[in-house]
């Protein structure tokens, strides 16, 4: 994985995911991957996101509050190490709510309806004019998480880059207030594979829309959802030449195979024609599994020691504490509220 930042200065990361299902290969590859590789040399803090999986799950929280350890027990199982990565739940960290009211007031209603990956959210929902008030400002709150651990570098899939881009819309209007700079603007950090498809390739990957094969998949759903993959529809027999542009088995053997020289001729192959379907899910099947095999038993170990995974959490809330709340403070100084 290429790295583009300068690795001297070790970079202030925050990252987090939805409390709102256990995690998939599309976290995996847009930015587990990378959060992995970070944590050896850089500041890295991870958020799990319960309060803003409420924002469109308030009807059904317990979708949200079962969730929280099943995603520590996918980091720890991918190899987020909680030794060299703060992990913290969002619930527990009051100053991130006092952030975002504050935060409020600089952000039209709007500027919010136009967030591309919020209006595709509410259609996808069906929200339709029924939007619930914390889900349309939802990226006010990651503009709170972000700049409450002061971050400079933020590793997500390209849809999170209209929240990056309103978070840095906020620190500059912050620190035109304070007349000097006060919060520093982040980057994102995507990875090769910013938006894994759905295994029927008409969405991005998702754990709200129930079409993704989870770290803790068993062999059998990794074995049914590979046949059920989408592949060239006008690849009716063996014979024919195929198309890889769009078709889900090849964007998966790209992002998960190891060999991408034996991918890259298989390509060759299935283009000039005389390969099956039938062969190219059975590599990325065996791919798969030997991949995601040593992810469940270790997620299961975890999972079956909930003790630990709540004391990581609450030691990483503790720290992540103390750190918002010095950013809170200054904000508060902004607008002439320290009083007491
Ligand atoms: P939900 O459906 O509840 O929104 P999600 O599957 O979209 O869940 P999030 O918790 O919203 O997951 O996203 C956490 C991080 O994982 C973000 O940085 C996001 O960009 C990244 N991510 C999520 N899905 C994918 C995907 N299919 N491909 C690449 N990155 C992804
Ligand atoms: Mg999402």
């Amino acid at each position: 994985m290429n790295i583009k930042q300068n690795t001297d200065k070790p970079e202030v990361i925050l990252t987090g995911d939805r409390a709102t299902g256990p995690l998939h290969l599309g976290h995996y590859v847009g930015s587990l991957k990378q959060r992995i590789a970070l944590q050896e040399n850089h500041e890295q803090t991870i958020l799990v996101a319960d309060m803003q999986g409420l924002t469109d799950n308030a009807h059904q929280p317990k979708k949200v509050s079962a969730n929280i350890l099943n995603v520590v027990a996918d980091y720890l199982a991918v190899g987020i190490d909680p030794a060299k990565t703060t992990i913290c739940l969002q619930s527990q960290l009051p100053a991130l709510a006092e952030l975002t009211m504050y935060y409020s007031n600089l952000v039209t209603i709007s500027r919010l309806e136009r967030n591309p990956t919020v209006k595709h959210e509410i259609q996808s929902k069906g929200f339709e004019r029924s939007i619930p008030a914390g889900f349309l400002t939802y990226p006010i709150s990651q503009a709170a998480d972000i700049t409450g651990f002061n971050a400079s570098l933020v590793p997500v899939g390209d849809d999170q880059l209209p929240m990056l881009e309103q978070t840095n819309e906020i620190v500059r209007k912050v620190n035109s207030l304070a007349g000097h700079s006060v919060l520093q603007e982040c980057k994102p950090l995507l990875s090769d594979e910013s938006r894994l498809p759905s295994t029927d390739g008409k969405n991005k990957m998702s754990k709200s829309m129930g079409n993704a094969i989870n770290l803790g998949s068993t062999e059998k759903e990794i074995s049914a959802a590979v046949k059920s993959m989408y592949t060239d529809p006008n690849h009716l027999k063996v014979d024919d030449p195929g198309k890889v542009e769009g078709n889900v088995v090849f964007t998966y053997l790209d992002a998960f195979h190891p060999d991408k020289n034996y991918i890259h001729q298989l390509k060759a192959h299935y283009q000039r024609g005389g390969l099956g379907d039938g062969t190219t899910k059975k590599i990325l099947e065996e791919c798969l599994q030997d991949m995601l095999q040593p992810i469940r038993l270790r997620r299961n170990a975890f999972l079956n020691d909930k003790a630990y995974l709540v004391d990581i959490l609450c030691k990483g809330s503790q720290i992540s504490r103390e750190k918002t709340s010095q950013v809170l403070f200054k904000i508060k100084d902004i607008f002439g509220l320290n009083i007491f």
